[in-house]
């Protein structure tokens, strides 16, 4: 059984903690041992090593992952993430989150993940796109509108997404928009994608604001990670009137009390490519950032990052989790324990999935609408989403983290059942 095979694995690797979570999910759902089985196994697993040729003239071998989990719910959805610590491991955990993220929302996908062992700081453009199209190109197979569909994650862009579709486009002898979501309005992608999962962050911090009978006016805020998600969910709750305190990304941080504007740091960091000495502000490690006294707290870059070593010191009233997989079972206990509201990343972050379906539809469809239109339904669908794994946790007596694996996998294990089993 799954769960054996990775008996032997840290207790804080990301698959062991993925399984860890599924587990608890799948216990509170009585669910029997083959579905159990069925579930934590990833469906498809796909290693590549690919040669990409580069600016000397010299060969370098890289190795890259796609991973469908399950497809139970329909064609798999999932980030390509570009970074030097990518293993498989982390892919899988990625890979089955997707699966349970997307039945949250009540989305018709199934889960997937890739990802390739690069550093994409060190690259060229050139060779950013030469690894990107024959990295397409290995995982091909993977692929396809009805099948596969990706979109970005940390280290790659809607540029990226754009290579992608490019290449299969150029496979097929037609263009294939629907093969990755997003990608730039002109190819076909849809207005409020880049923003969508900062917009999600902040959709459901409000919520769980008025859950906790807390305002967010004045309320202060601490990013880790100002990427994509970092980015625009500083912008969110500093428009909700959030004072956002401090900010980091993987060259240190900024903090000052009286609150930064997030847009002027973008500025700086478009300037001098990092947070790190932004005017104003004292500097602030990674580490420190998380144990600042605010009442969010976003972490927004990388996963394992709320751990049993420092979760008792965190201070935050809520976590609302940009980033995937950065707390582990351990830490939410104790956050349990300290009565620390944590939204958990399948559905804090749901937000970009939630827009990356609603460019699928249109790229089917051609028909495209307007981001007023994306907006609402991106409100729509999170603020409901929020209410609902609310009301399980509370039905249940447990944490948000579990409500929402209860409800994701529940969904999930229900459509199994009715699907049944082929032959
Ligand atoms: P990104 O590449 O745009 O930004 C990542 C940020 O994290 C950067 O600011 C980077 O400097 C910082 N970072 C990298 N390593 C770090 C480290 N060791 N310590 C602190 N900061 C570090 O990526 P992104 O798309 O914003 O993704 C961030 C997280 O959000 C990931 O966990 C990703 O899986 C998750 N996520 C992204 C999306 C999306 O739509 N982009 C959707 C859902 C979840």
């Amino acid at each position: 059984m799954a769960t054996k095979a990775v008996m032997t694995l840290p207790r804080d690797d990301p698959w062991q903690v993925a399984l860890t979570q599924f587990q608890v999910a799948a216990d509170l759902l009585s669910l029997k041992r083959g579905v159990r089985e069925f579930l934590a196994y990833p469906r498809r697993e796909l290693t590549v090593n690919f040669p990409v040729k580069l600016e000397d003239g010299s060969v370098r071998v890289f190795t890259g992952y796609r991973i469908h989990h399950s497809d139970v719910l329909g064609p798999t959805k999932g980030g390509i993430r570009y970074n030097p610590a990518v293993t498989l491991n982390e892919i899988r955990a990625l890979a089955m989150l997707m699966t349970w993220k997307c039945a949250v929302v009540g989305l018709p996908f199934g889960g997937a993940k890739g990802g390739v062992v690069c550093n994409p700081k060190e690259l060229s453009p050139e060779v950013l796109e030469h690894l990107t199209r024959r990295y397409a190109t290995e995982i091909t197979i993977m692929l396809g509108p009805e099948s596969d569909i990706p979109a970005p994650d940390m280290g790659t862009t809607p540029q990226v997404m754009a290579w992608i579709m490019d290449t299969y486009s150029m496979h097929r002898g037609y263009s294939v928009p629907a093969v990755v979501t997003g990608k730039p309005i002109s190819i076909g992608g849809s207005a409020g994608r880049i923003e969508a999962t900062g917009r999600g962050v902040m959709i459901v911090a409000r919520e769980a604001a008025r859950h906790l009978g807390m305002s967010l006016q004045g309320a202060r805020v601490a990013i880790q990670g100002f990427g994509n998600v970092g980015s625009i969910a500083a912008v969110a709750l500093h428009s909700q009137g959030c004072r956002i305190i401090a900010i980091t990304d993987s060259r240190g941080g900024v903090h000052n009390d009286k609150g930064i504007d997030p847009q002027d740091l973008l500025r700086h960091k478009e300037q001098t490519g990092r947070v790190a000495g932004y005017r104003g502000s004292e500097a602030i490690s990674n580490e420190e950032i998380l144990e600042l006294p605010c009442e969010i707290l976003v972490p927004s870059a990388l996963e394992g990052q709320i751990t049993k070593d420092n979760a008792a010191r965190i201070k935050a009233r809520m976590i609302v989790e940009g980033a995937n997989g950065p707390t582990t079972p351990e830490a939410d206990e104790i956050f349990r324990d300290r009565k620390i509201f944590v939204v958990p990343d399948i559905l804090a972050n749901a937000g970009g999935v939630t827009v990356s379906y609603f460019e699928w539809v249109q790229d089917l469809q051609s028909f495209f609408w307007t981001e007023e239109e994306i907006n609402e339904r991106l409100e729509r669908i999170m603020t409901r989403s929020f209410r609902d794994v609310l009301a399980v946790s509370q039905e249940k007596k447990v944490d948000m983290r579990t409500g929402a694996l209860v409800r994701g996998v529940g969904r999930v294990a229900d459509a199994l059942l009715t699907r049944g089993i082929y032959p």
